[in-house]
């Protein structure tokens, strides 16, 4: 087929001037969250121990449909937005399908991911509150990059908690955030009373987010001055995202189309929220009847296999108690490439949705997903970030089933990153030294029990 038009942008005065807050359109809001020690709900003050009061009273607005995006952020933003919309041309054609695929291409941003887009306005609240130090946790290294460079944007010392597994499987990020002038520290680590319990019991302990979140907010809490950032999960994260899905909206109007299913791989949700939300809004409000598919990975299925319970989102038990779907605060997820989607569970908003039926999840094994990773990097020239091909490996599911059924459907994906700096993890799959991992019924149940 001939090209109409690649890519689309949109001018800089064009870019959103705001957020768009979902939980002021939920007909049924997302559950109370619960102060770990009081188990009273928590509060803006209760948060603002450990975030940013800005954060804080973003992550319990539920009445706000817009949120002004702040003048310096909107000025940060233009160093790489508005992210390309591609129509997946070369895509559409190796498979053959009569599907439009289009994708959100966030891995243009200075550090390869759509992490910045919130890294940026929690480093700046920080700064504008007179915060001196943040700290974070960090898996794949995504967010630990992304707030090293915010964190440096605005002037402030940043000290991040790196996954084990992922310090040792991608060495490069590491250098990348030590470039933006951050400490990191592999997790768990002796330098917290969380990592020294969890390494006395488990000496070989890998890391996962949960324990570096322990840690992370061990040194928060215990350092003047020091507030700590997370890159998913919690709803101020999703809020900051939605800048993906407001900027395709226009985009996808250049085009002349609308989805018909909207895709997002799943860590914590917040690129899954930034993209969806936006659409959502109009099934929300006008009845539109997008789909809305959440890729999450085989070995660690919250969605697809989860408990819809309160929990913990770190190890410890320092975060907020929230309702939400888990495979358990303690579940340890096997160590597959998709560093940022190994999470045992999602945020407060997207877990109510799943519930009211208002999205769908998926599951993929990890081959299939390197499998669609490179189908893909052949069409269009781009090594996906081993977390997109989840959601590439769905969007091309869905186009062949449009194959089959000769259907014209508006397939939209978002490509979180690319892949560049993981290219140990495609050379395995190349070298067929690749695994698939699943975890049992009795597994999840032994390690959710107790949560209600
Ligand atoms: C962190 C990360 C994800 C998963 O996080 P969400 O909060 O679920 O979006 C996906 N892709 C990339 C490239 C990431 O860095």
């Amino acid at each position: 087929m001939a090209i109409k038009q690649k890519r689309y942008f949109l001018p800089e005065n064009e870019l959103p001037t705001q957020w768009y807050n979902i939980q002021a359109d939920m007909v049924n809001k997302p559950g109370t969250m619960l102060d770990p020690v009081t188990r009273e709900p928590v509060t803006v003050e209760s948060l603002s121990r450990l975030l940013s009061v800005e954060s804080s009273r973003q992550e319990l607005n539920m009445t706000d449909r817009w949120i002004d995006i702040p003048e310096p952020v909107q000025e940060m933003y233009k160093y790489y937005r508005s992210t390309p919309l591609v129509r997946a041309y070369g895509l559409e054609k190796t498979l053959g399908t009569p599907a439009h695929i289009y994708f959100k291409n966030e891995s243009v941003s200075p550090v390869g991911s759509h992490k910045l887009n919130s890294a940026i306005p929690q480093a700046y609240y920080c700064k504008m509150e007179g915060v001196t130090n943040v700290t974070t946790e960090t898996g794949a290294g995504q967010w630990g990059t992304a707030l090293a460079y915010a964190s440096k944007v605005f002037g402030l010392e940043s000290a991040v908690y790196q996954v084990k597994v992922s310090y040792e499987q991608k060495p490069y990020r590491r250098s990348v955030m030590q470039v933006f002038g951050s400490q990191v520290t592999p997790s768990p680590s002796m330098s917290t009373r969380a990592g020294k319990d969890i390494l006395t019991q488990f000496p070989n302990h890998q890391g996962s987010l949960g324990t570096a979140i322990s840690e992370a907010v061990e040194l928060a809490l215990t350092t003047p001055n020091c507030k700590y950032t997370l890159g998913s999960v919690m709803s101020h994260v999703s809020l900051h995202q939605t800048i993906i899905g407001l900027e395709a909206e226009k985009q996808m109007e250049m085009a002349g189309e609308y989805p018909d299913i909207v895709i997002g791989c799943f860590g914590g949700g917040s690129n899954f929220s930034g993209i969806s939300f936006p659409f959502m809004r109009h099934n929300i409000l006008s009845g539109k009847k997008t789909r809305f598919i959440a890729a999450e990975p085989q070995s660690c299925p919250k969605l697809t296999r989860g408990k819809f319970c309160y929990d913990f989102g770190d190890e410890t038990g320092y975060t907020p108690l929230m309702p939400m779907f888990s495979l358990g605060h303690n579940f340890k997820p096997a160590n597959i490439h998709a560093g940022g989607l190994r999470y045992h569970g999602a945020g407060v908003i997207v877990s109510q949705l799943l519930k009211d039926g208002l999205m769908e999840a998926a599951d993929v094994a990890q081959i299939d997903t390197f499998k669609a990773g490179i189908e893909f990097a052949k069409a269009e020239g781009i090594v996906p970030a081993p977390e997109s091909c989840h959601a590439i490996a769905v969007a091309i599911a869905e186009a062949n089933r449009c194959k089959e059924t000769g259907e014209e459907k508006v397939i939209l994906f978002n490509l979180t990153g690319h892949g560049l700096m993981d290219m140990a993890a495609y050379d395995k799959y190349l070298s067929g030294d690749l695994n698939n991992f699943t975890i049992s019924d009795e597994d999840i149940e032994k390690n959710t029990t107790g949560l209600e």
